[in-house]
């Protein structure tokens, strides 16, 4: 067996892997924020928590050490991910690391030039500068390609710039980036041929990104519109080529859709224990609660769905690392492992009685971070559409 086919077999067997287990205890103390609930409740980003798994070197885990990486391969860096959202309870900080790590980062590293890699990697890795992802448009959601945000090349005596208009919607850390990917077309009507992607400092005239958007859930991963009033940027900003935006976005939801989830799917972990803590310790009837088949049942639904996702996540990341197909695999694991989290956050809170209803513990919050899993990175309809297209093939 490969080292890697090694690795995959004990991330699936090994719940308790020391690299997960490492991240997790790690997380649980140097991420643990008393303030976290009054941050949710105000919507509030925590930069100091970002700056620590930079430190950590969450960020750097599967970028090139050439680029100041981590150089891990990628079944490592999802333990990481997965010990990450087990110990910190801050899921919304989890989820911005982790849509840095696996959406932006990804794309520099294979499309990127080398003067491109070398201005942003190292800096992404380190924490010091923060990136997002713009394609989204408040009148193009799933049908990614109808955006109208524009892109117009012009000749010039220090070489071609390229003037971008139109706003982008629902922008992960949007509020906080220093360097922002966008997407944009030439001619609307040429669909996904006509689309490219700039890479597109905060601070050039005419980027202006909104206010946070208040949100149900993920509400301290700061998230709002950005606006290109004519912004100006030179050839060196193009990322890939002219024309290759439909292949960069192709390559980020891969990866977007099948490692994403993998911190949620170490905190859908942690709700379990805390749920079978619960059906043992809280009595009625004279009873523990967990001894009740209709709570029990729950509990042992909660458990399949986890190993169902984990074991998803990981096949798709072994089809990932071979080179092997994995649209359908990473469509798969994307629908199992946002609507189990669900599922389970249902049964955490119906398994909590009121306990889970209100605010003062982290069940109720659980539900609202979990809703945005079905629609961010293609919703659910759109992934079983990839899926019923294999199929039919
Ligand atoms: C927490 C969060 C973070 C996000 N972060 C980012 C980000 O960083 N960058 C970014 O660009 N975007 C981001 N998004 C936006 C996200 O990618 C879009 O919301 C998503 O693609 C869906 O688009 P929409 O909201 O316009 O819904 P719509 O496309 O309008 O869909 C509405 C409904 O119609 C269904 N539907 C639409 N088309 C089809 C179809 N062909 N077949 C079946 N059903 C269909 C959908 O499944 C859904 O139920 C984020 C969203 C969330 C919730």
């Amino acid at each position: 067996m490969t080292d890697l086919a090694e690795l995959a077999v004990a991330a699936i067997t090994d719940l308790h892997h020391p690299v997960k287990m490492e991240t997790a205890e790690w997380a649980a103390k140097d991420l643990h924020d008393p303030a976290l609930g009054e941050r949710d409740l105000a919507c509030e980003f925590w930069a100091e928590g970002w700056q620590r798994a930079a430190d950590r070197g969450l960020l750097a885990a599967w970028v090139d050490p050439a680029h100041g990486g981590g150089g891990h391969d990628v079944i490592t860096s999802l333990l990481m991910y997965e010990g990450l959202g087990y110990g910190c309870a801050d899921t919304g900080l989890a989820f911005a690391l982790s849509t840095q790590t696996w959406t932006m980062q990804p794309v520099i590293e294979q499309f990127g030039s080398d003067d491109q890699k070398a201005r942003y990697l190292p800096r992404l890795v380190d924490g010091t500068v923060k990136g997002a992802f713009c394609i989204t448009e408040a009148e193009s959601g799933s049908d990614t390609f109808a955006m109208a945000t524009r892109f117009e090349e012009q000749a010039g005596d220090g070489g071609t710039r390229y003037v971008l208009s139109g706003s982008k919607a629902y922008v992960t850390m949007g509020p906080e980036a220093d360097v922002f990917i966008v997407f944009a077309t030439k001619d609307q009507s040429m669909g996904k041929w006509g689309v490219s992607a700039f890479l597109v400092d905060a601070g050039t005239p005419g980027l202006e990104p909104g206010p946070n958007r208040p949100k149900m859930g993920l509400r301290t991963t700061p998230f709002c519109d950005v606006h290109f009033n004519d912004v100006e940027v030179g050839a060196d900003a193009v990322l890939g080529s002219i024309g290759s935006g439909a292949a960069i976005f192709s390559h980020a939801m891969e990866a977007e859709r099948a490692f994403v989830l993998a911190a949620q799917i170490g905190a859908m972990e942690r709700q379990l224990d805390q749920t079978v803590h619960y059906s043992r310790e809280r009595q009625q009837f004279g009873n523990p609660i967990g001894d009740f088949q209709a709570v029990s049942h729950r509990l042992a639904n909660m458990k399949l769905r986890h190993d169902n996702s984990r074991l998803q996540l990981y096949r798709s990341a072994m089809l990932f690392a071979l080179g092997k197909p994995s649209m359908e695999a990473a469509a798969l694991a994307k629908i199992q492992a946002s609507e189990s989290a669900v599922d389970s956050s249902m049964d955490a809170l119906l398994t909590h009685g009121a306990r889970g209803y209100i605010s003062e513990y982290d069940i109720e919050r659980d539900l609202r971070n979990v809703a945005g899993g079905v629609v961010y990175g293609g919703t659910s309809d759109v992934q079983r559409n990839i899926v019923a297209r294999m199929l039919r093939r």
